[in-house]
């Protein structure tokens, strides 16, 4: 096994499976027993889960919603996900705790560092929910700062349905050509869309390793922890 701690960034589309909006649980659940899976091999999990299968701040913000509201909502969105995924995980006898950056004592802890990293060691998954806990933000850039806060060896950055990074969109261009593994400079140089740039400068700063794969093929979560050549690796 390559890491020993990682944070996996999920992205709320990830949990909407078939269905046109929000949540599906038969579909949080099959990712449940994948993490479970990862979780019985030793590893530390921390997961930072995204909300756009609810709620994006910038597209209602486009529909003429105040920005920051509406990126209120957006971490809101996100704490109803963490929520899901911890009932998944609970589900099936894995011991889950959800930290939330906006506080909401009834159904959450607050996100405490140290606290955190307690949970992580004693063999607790922990959801970090409410994004960074400031508007104009996105979820890639609280996964990179959690990820640097807990000091976790990667991010899994999930993917719904995409092997990897392009060259260019592979929905769009038969001949995109994956990269297997890319530097920081070169993400952000080319503007890959990985994740948004703040993100990705947060990563490349703080020297965080990135590993970019779907998610909606089984297995590859484990696949990505043990350090297989799945996806496209940023270093
Ligand atoms: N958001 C925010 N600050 C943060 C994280 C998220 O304001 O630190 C809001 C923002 O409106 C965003 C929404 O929450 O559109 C959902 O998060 P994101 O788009 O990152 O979710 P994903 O695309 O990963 O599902």
């Amino acid at each position: 096994m390559q890491y020993q701690r990682v944070l996996l960034k999920m992205s709320g589309e990830a949990l909407k499976g078939h269905t046109e909006f929000g949540i599906d649980p038969q579909t949080v659940l099959k990712f449940a027993e994948e993490i479970k899976q990862v979780k019985a091999m030793g590893t530390e999990i921390g997961i930072v889960v995204g909300g756009g299968n609810i709620w994006r701040g910038k597209t209602a913000e486009g529909l003429g919603m105040d920005r920051a509201q509406a990126d209120y909502m957006g971490m809101l969105a996100t704490i109803m996900n963490g929520l899901a995924i911890q009932d998944a995980l609970e589900k099936i006898g894995v011991p889950t705790r959800v930290m939330s950056a906006i506080s909401v004592a009834e159904v959450s802890e607050p996100y405490i560092r140290r606290r955190a990293t307690r949970h992580l060691e004693k063999g607790r998954v922990v959801v970090f929910v409410g994004g960074t806990g400031s508007p104009y933000f996105s979820t890639d850039t609280a996964a990179a700062l959690r990820a640097a806060e807990i000091n976790a060896d990667v991010i899994l950055m999930g993917k719904n349905g995409v092997e990897g990074v392009y060259d260019k969109d592979p929905r769009k261009h038969n001949d995109a050509v994956m990269y297997h593994e890319l530097s920081h400079k070169l993400v952000l140089e080319k503007g890959l869309e990985i994740m948004d740039s703040t993100a990705a400068s947060l990563c490349k700063d703080n020297g965080i390793d990135l590993v970019v794969f779907n998610m909606n093929i089984p297995g590859n979560i484990k696949r990505a922890v043990m350090g297989d050549k799945i996806g496209t690796t940023v270093k």
